[in-house]
Order: C-alpha cells, then sequence, then structure tokens
C-alpha cells in the first residue's frame, strides 16, 4: 500500500530538533545516532568536513573548534545575519544552517525506512511572521524536502495532547520553555481547528541562559582564582579564545543543570580543559544544591511566570479559563519551573516527554495531511493491469480501511 499522507512530523528548534513519524495509527519518535534530540548544531572543519547533530558536540571540547560551532541560528531565521566559520573560510546563512539540521533529520528517517521522506510538516513558533515561515519553507526545499506544511508549535503541542474539537469553549495554555527561547500561547478550537489566539515570550530567554549563569556565577569566579586567565578578563569576552572557552564551559554548565532536575547535589570535575595563558591545564571542578541553583535562576524563572500571566490578563482570562497547561520544551524538567507553572492554577499536563511533544503532535498532524498525487509513489502495475487511484477526505487514519 503506497504512502497517501505526509506521516512524517519535525520539530526544527533553536537548540534541538526531532523527527516522527506516524504509522498504522502510531507515533514513532525517530532515534538519531541513538538519541531522540538532534543537537541544532553545524560545523565546518578546517578541511571542509560539514558535520551536523550531534557529532558536533566534540567540537565544544577545545576553545579552537568551539569558537566556529554555529548554534541558535533559528532565532536570526529569515535575517541577513550569516555564521562565519573562520577555520574553513565558509559563511552559511540561518536558513542554509537549518537546511543543514533537517538533512541530519531526513537522513535518520532514510535509516530508519530506508527511503527518505519527500514530504513533512515542520514546526514554526507562533511568533514566526512571513518572512521567517519562507525562509523555513526553503530550508526544507534545500534539504530535499518536495512538500512542506507549516504547523505552529503550540498547535503541535496541543495536537499531540488530542485535543479534541468537541470540547469547542475549552482553552488550553502552553507553556514552552526550551533551549533558547521561552513562548506562552493560548489555543482554542475555531471552526473545528485549533488556533492560536494570543501568544507571548521572550526570544532570549531559555534553558542555556541558566547555562551562562552557572558558568558566570560558579565555574569562573573558581577558574580564574586558581589559574592565569587575565587574557579572559582583560577582553571582555570578545576575542575568539575567550568565545571559545566559554564555548567548552557552557555544556559542562549544562551537564550540571540537567542533574540537578534529578538530584539535590551535584558535583563535577572536568581535568584539563584546556591550558591557561600560561600553558597550565585547567581543571573545572564544581559543586552545586539544587538550593543554590534554584536563588540563581529564581528571577528568570518567575519573569515566564508573570509573561504568562500577562498574557491572560491581556486576553482578560484567568486561571479557571483554562482546561490545561502544558508543559512543553527542555526546561520544563526543572522542578523549580514546574512549581511555579502548578502555583498559576491550571491542572498541569506533562504525560508526553517536553522535548519530543512538537514533533509527536506534527506526525499526528502529517497522518491527516494528504501527499500530493505527484509524490505517491504508485504501486507497480502488472502488464496488461491498471492503476486506479481513489480520491476522497480522509475519513480516518487507518492507512488500510476496509472499502
Ligand atoms: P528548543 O525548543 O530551544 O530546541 P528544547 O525543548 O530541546 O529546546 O530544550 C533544550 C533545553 O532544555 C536545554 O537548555 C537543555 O539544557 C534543557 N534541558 C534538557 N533536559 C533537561 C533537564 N533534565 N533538566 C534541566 N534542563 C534540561
Ligand atoms: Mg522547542
Amino acid at each position: 500500500m503506497a504512502q497517501v499522507t505526509i506521516d512524517f512530523g519535525i520539530d526544527l528548534g533553536t537548540t534541538n530538533s526531532v523527527i516522527s513519524v506516524s504509522r498504522n495509527g502510531e507515533i514513532e519518535v525517530i532515534d538519531n545516532a541513538q538519541q531522540k534530540a538532534t543537537p541544532s548544531m553545524v560545523f565546518i572543519d578546517k578541511k571542509g568536513k560539514m558535520h551536523r547533530g550531534k557529532s558536533v558536540m566534540s567540537q565544544l571540547g577545545r576553545p579552537s573548534t568551539a569558537v566556529d560551532v554555529a548554534l541558535e541560528f533559528k532565532r536570526v531565521m529569515g535575517q541577513d545575519s550569516p555564521h562565519s566559520f573562520e577555520a574553513a573560510g565558509r559563511v552559511m546563512s540561518p536558513e542554509e544552517l537549518s537546511a543543514e539540521i533537517l538533512k541530519e533529520l531526513r537522513a535518520a528517517a532514510e535509516h530508519r525506512f530506508v527511503e527518505p521522506p519527500r514530504a513533512a510538516v515542520i514546526t514554526i513558533p507562533a511568533m514566526f511572521e512571513l518572512p521567517q515561515n519562507e525562509a523555513t519553507s526553503r530550508a526544507a526545499k534545500l534539504a530535499g524536502f518536495e512538500q512542506v506544511i507549516l504547523l505552529q508549535e503550540p498547535v503541535a503541542a496541543a495536537t499531540a495532547y488530542g485535543y479534541q474539537s468537541e470540547s469547542d469553549k475549552a482553552y488550553w495554555l502552553v507553556y514552552d520553555f526550551g533551549g533558547g527561547t521561552f513562548d506562552v500561547s493560548i489555543v482554542s478550537v475555531r471552526d473545528g481547528q485549533l488556533a492560536v489566539v494570543k501568544h507571548g515570550g521572550d526570544n532570549y530567554l531559555g534553558g542555556a541562559d541558566f547555562d551562562r549563569l552557572i558558568v558566570d556565577q560558579c565555574i569562573l569566579p573558581s577558574i580564574l582564582s586558581q589559574f592565569d586567565l587575565a587574557s579572559m578578563t582583560s577582553s571582555g569576552g570578545d576575542d575568539r579564545l575567550t568565545k571559545g572557552r566559554l564555548a567548552v564551559l557552557r555544556p559542562i554548565a549544562e551537564e550540571v543543570k540537567k542533574a540537578l532536575s534529578r538530584h539535590d547535589f551535584e558535583e563535577i570535575c572536568r581535568e584539563e580543559v584546556f591550558d591557561d595563558d600560561s600553558g597550565t591545564p585547567v581543571d573545572v571542578e564544581l559543586a552545586l544544591t539544587r538550593q543554590a541553583f534554584e536563588d540563581m535562576i529564581r528571577p528568570k524563572v518567575e519573569a515566564s511566570i508573570e509573561m504568562t500571566k500577562q498574557l491572560m490578563a491581556d486576553k482578560g482570562m484567568s486561571a479557571g479559563d483554562f482546561e490545561k497547561v502544558l508543559l512543553v520544551g527542555g526546561t520544563t524538567f526543572i522542578p523549580l519551573v514546574r512549581e511555579a507553572v502548578s502555583q498559576i492554577g491550571i491542572p498541569v499536563s506533562l504525560e508526553i516527554d517536553p522535548m519530543t511533544v512538537v514533533s509527536y503532535g506534527a506526525a499526528v498532524f502529517a497522518s491527516s495531511q494528504r501527499l500530493p498525487k505527484d509524490l505517491i509513489d504508485a504501486a507497480p502495475v502488472a502488464a496488461g493491469g491498471a492503476s486506479v487511484i481513489l480520491e476522497h477526505e480522509l475519513v480516518t487514519k487507518d492507512p488500510t480501511p476496509v472499502v
């Protein structure tokens, strides 16, 4: 039976990207290199070789390569804001970088199903406007997708949670705290379709800010006092060496941050992360309690809650008007964030993994979207036979209904 619906859903995220597929009514989040989340990172080495996704993580181990890694390019999607890979002497636009991530996800799907997908539903933030949407569509074409449907991230998340059109008066709140951005949206059903009725957020507030706080408040004071790193302070963080060193320290901070979502205390020691100005190898030793971490991030978490309450107030709504609030984005793993959201007073839903829920919902939506006729691979027709294509509105998600 030929595939007649798009079936593939992609969350092209600022920090991580995920591809899922709908098969026989089930959603599968597809692994890429044994991980569901593919880091939205690109690197070109000095020999000109392109690295995408997880394989870029190892480049973050040395200042000289870490400084050139392209990340968070989604923030400048559709803008004239190219990234320069100095060592390789190449420059790429946010759109081209996004295309590399989409190629990586398409290859993961090909690895899983032999054939690469020809069409996909790709999610976009509610705040994206025409230039960003068009850049996303062009990135998909560059990556080899022949057809793309764009879907708003909060709509995808609500779809994953099975927002039913019967509950016509219900409103859901989607609280999406990712790595690079914070987005909050009010979703409703209008004319049987899910719609974002109002959205807010901060394009420069995310989990990466928490990593930076740990670097600034814990790691730097400690290594600056023990090693000869005067150049880091005198440059104001603005030269390539300092930028590279900071890029090496951030993943160490992130590791501690993630561990503190599970434990009350975390301690790590990384030996010889780079050399100081006199050539002595620098060791990073970091011990942090959850309590101290929470004190550090509390103002930023509170800012997200204030934005959420403001959005509700702007719409003239209060907690009682909402059926539920969905937790989306990796930063919602942090216990303090969950606690702060629950205090808004709306029942919290967190059954679906917040890192993959957007792609999951995109795949659910994709299973209801027909492939254009020219993209349907007709089954081979025996000599003397004829091929019949039946066209009708989709009435079921069953790909092989009994006629
Ligand atoms: P984006 O939408 O920006 O692509 P994601 O939803 O993938 O982001 O979230 C990535 C962010 O979530 C990163 O900052 C990462 O450090 C953070 N994160 C992931 N897992 C955890 C965890 N267990 N505890 C705290 N933060 C986490
Ligand atoms: Mg996201």
